[in-house]
This record gives C-alpha cells, structure tokens and sequence, in this order.
C-alpha cells in the first residue's frame, strides 16, 4: 500500500501509475492516514505550496520520522525539491521534509528551456532511455557521498545535470514520471517499497525469535 501525498500537485496522476503497476494506493492528506502504508510518493506540483500545506495539516513532522525509520519514498520535481536536504533559490521561509544528502536548486533550467521533453537513461532501468518530462524543474547541484546519481541531462546547455538520485530508501527525479505512460520508474520503486517491506518482516522474526 503507498501513500500518495495529496495536499497539491499531481496525485491522481501517481495513483493511476501506480495502481497500473499493480500497487495498492492512496492519497494522504491527514497525519492518522499515514498508518498502514508501505511507502509514499511526494508529487509534482510546487514545492513551496507543498511545504507550507504540510505544515499546516500537521504532516511534516511524521513524514520527517516515518522517512528517519526507514520509510520508502520517491519525489518527482516539486517531490524531489521536498525530499531535498538543502535547496536553493527556494523561499526563504520554504520548508521541506528532507532526506536526501543533496543541494537541490528550484526552477534551475531557466527560460529558454522552462519547460521540455526529452528522454535519458535511468541507472536501474534497463531497456529503451525513458522519456522524461520537465516542467519548470530543478535539478541537482551537488550530492553527499551516500547518494547514487541514477541519471543526468546529456546534450544542450544543461549537459551533465544530475537529475535523478538514490540515497537507500530514497529516491528523487527532477521529471515526472507520473505524465507519461512509461511506468518503469514507478515500477522500480513499488520494488524498494516490497524490498523494504520484506526487509521489515525479516528483522522482526528475528527479534521474535
Ligand atoms: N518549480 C516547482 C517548485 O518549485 C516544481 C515544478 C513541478 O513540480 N513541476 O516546486
């Protein structure tokens, strides 16, 4: 069961993916609605809306935690900017839930290239290059050292932008994987979330025992 995290942004879009992967979900607007999840999923939309709506529904805090205990989660452009340790040119009173080692910066592509469509090759996704839509996306300006970069911009003025990254439970895509009809990304992390899940159950039989 994954949580789609529905205070703005594109959750039917994930929730449709999703399911199409053959996952259980649902949105999540309200603290009590985080039980009984499995992992959760921080849409597209707009990072700052995001945050400040987290706040006042009383989310941020157990989202920090239940992230903090090892909870799956993937963020998709305003998700990854949530997912985010550090951002730049966010505003000043921006707040996210944080996670991942990494120094995020909002709205990097600028004008010329606002908004684009292009495909890339995803580490951990094999097969044909995914296509991957941008919408007014950030990218990653620089990572820790637990961060795998699963995918970068090759080509055009931001040639070699990190765009995608991993840190274990985490992962982040500065595209929405959720606009098009390629579910692999989706796939991938119903597997993290099944992993962790097993991993879970594992260590209490052991405790059990
Ligand atoms: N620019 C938006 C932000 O700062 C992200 C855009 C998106 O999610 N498509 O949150």
């Amino acid at each position: 069961m994954i949580g789609v995290l529905a205070l703005q942004g594109n959750v039917r879009e994930h929730v449709t993916a999703l399911t199409a992967c053959g996952a259980q979900a649902r949105p999540i607007r309200r603290p009590e609605e985080l039980s009984g999840i499995d992992g959760i999923v921080i849409p597209g939309g707009e990072s700052t809306t995001i945050g400040k709506l987290a706040v006042d529904f009383g989310l941020l805090d157990p989202l920090r935690k239940l992230l903090a205990e090892g909870m799956p989660a993937f963020g998709s452009c305003a998700g990854m900017i949530m997912l985010a340790d550090r951002v730049l040119d966010g505003r000043p009173d921006q707040q996210t839930i944080g996670g991942i080692d990494m120094t995020v910066r909002r709205n990097a592509f600028g004008r010329q290239v606002d908004s684009f469509e292009t495909t890339l090759r995803l580490h951990g996704v094999p097969g044909d290059p995914l296509p991957a839509v941008f919408i007014r996306a950030p990218w990653v300006e620089s990572v820790g050292e637990g961060v795998e970069v699963l995918a970068r911009i090759s080509g055009g003025p931001a040639d070699g932008r990190i765009v995608a990254v991993r840190q274990r439970h985490l992962m982040a895509t500065s595209f929405h994987p959720e606009l098009t009809n390629d579910r692999r990304v989706h796939q991938l992390f119903i597997d993290m979330v099944t992993r962790a899940a097993k991993d879970r159950a594992a260590e209490r039989g052991l405790v059990a025992e």
